[in-house]
């Protein structure tokens, strides 16, 4: 399991080796808040969400065994997201978060999004 939560997820890298391509300048995990991706000059926060940890509405499918372990486990995870959002907006931040299923499978228009905010 923990290689799912690792740093650097697959998701994770096809966006980042794309914003280079793109030549946008990024942080890694930055700051306390351990922002995902990081454009600090802009202000600008981005995240990608694993479909099953942060709950996806496609494919965050609730697990059927164990519900009492991974239930509060998820939900949890879903409001730390929701915190740390509301943080960093309160100082002045954007945020954008994507779906790992977007990533995947929508790239150029995460990467067009993401220039977009940079410019
Ligand atoms: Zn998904």
């Amino acid at each position: 399991m923990s290689a799912i939560r690792s740093k650097h997820t697959l998701p994770e890298r096809a966006l980042r080796k794309a914003l280079r391509q793109a030549k946008v300048k990024y942080k890694l995990h930055y700051s306390r808040e351990k922002i995902d991706i990081a454009i600090p000059s802009k202000r600008l926060a981005i995240f990608i969400d694993g479909c099953f940890w942060h709950g996806c509405p496609k494919h965050g499918h609730k697990p059927k065994t164990n519900k009492g372990y991974w239930l509060p486990k998820l939900r949890k995870n879903k409001m730390r997201d929701k915190a740390k959002t509301a943080r960093l907006r309160a100082v002045g931040w954007k945020v954008v978060r994507f779906w790992e299923h977007d990533v995947q499978k929508r790239l150029v228009w995460c990467v067009n999004k993401i220039a977009k905010l940079a410019r």
